[in-house]
């Protein structure tokens, strides 16, 4: 689904991602692991074409998206992301929220947008929230709502960040829960995560990432069992 090759990523001086190799098969989950700073939100807003990258390409189902002939918006589209601090607008409702995209940007109907959205919080355990605001719902629940609202655009491949770094403890759970169905659904996913147990246990690629490398990447058994690589094994002692 996705195919980075030799991706360079720039800010000024400071280079973060040197080379960067990564292919996403579908219906797979690849998590991205690595100290802070190590690149994985810029690598997802790579993917995402949020960034513009200094060297080499990326391919979403075949298509070189880093070409510059490619339509963004078009690549954009198929594409969910959602990051930690949920950005829901606050002033609409979970319903208008979630129907905003597929409406204004895919041109679906308000009556089929509107269907959709309650199907799939329904399926989040999100069915009486359709009419309430944001900041009427727990921290895991706008979270939920966040998922919703990426996944209501149908996306090829979903990117998350973090999604639940800004949570409770105990609201975390609710999170990972749903991560866990879509996978069971067959939803393509690329998720850049601190939690090792999480990471471990749903991947069925994981990524570490380490100056500006993929600097190994495996099954999680392999990744976590145990990497040939020293850097990872220290990395892994530390937060383990
Ligand atoms: P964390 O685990 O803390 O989320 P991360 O692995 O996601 O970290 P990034 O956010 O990708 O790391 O940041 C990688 C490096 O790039 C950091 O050193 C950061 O300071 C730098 N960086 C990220 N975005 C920008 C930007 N817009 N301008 C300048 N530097 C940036
Ligand atoms: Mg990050």
């Amino acid at each position: 689904v996705l195919r980075m090759e030799s991706v360079r990523k720039t800010f000024g001086e400071s280079v973060v991602l040197r080379d960067v190799g990564l292919e996403v098969a579908p219906h797979t989950v690849t998590t991205l692991i690595g100290a802070s700073g190590s690149g994985k939100s810029t690598l997802l807003r790579c993917a995402n074409l949020l960034e513009e990258i200094d060297d080499g390409a990326i391919w979403l189902d075949g298509e070189e998206i880093t070409d510059p002939r490619a339509d963004q918006d078009a690549v954009r589209r198929r594409i969910g992301v959602v990051f930690q601090a949920y950005n829901l607008f606050p002033h609409m409702t979970v319903l208008d929220n979630i129907t905003l995209a597929p409406r204004r940007v895919h041109g679906v109907s308000r009556a089929e947008a509107e269907e959709r959205a309650r199907g799939l919080l329904e399926r989040l355990g999100l069915a009486g929230k359709a009419d309430a605001y944001p900041d009427r719902l727990s921290g895991g629940q706008q979270q939920r709502v966040a998922i919703v609202r990426a996944l209501a655009v149908r996306p090829r491949l979903l990117l998350l960040d973090e999604i639940t770094a800004a949570l409770d403890p105990e609201l975390v759970g609710e999170v990972l829960e749903v991560v866990r169905g879509l996978k069971d659904e067959g939803m393509t996913m690329v998720l850049a995560t601190h939690e090792m147990g999480f990471a471990r246990d749903v991947a069925d690629q994981v990524c570490f990432l380490n100056g500006g490398v993929v600097l190994e990447h495996g099954t999680a058994e392999q990744v976590f069992g145990d990497p040939p690589q020293e850097r990872t094994r220290r990395f892994l002692r530390r937060i383990v």
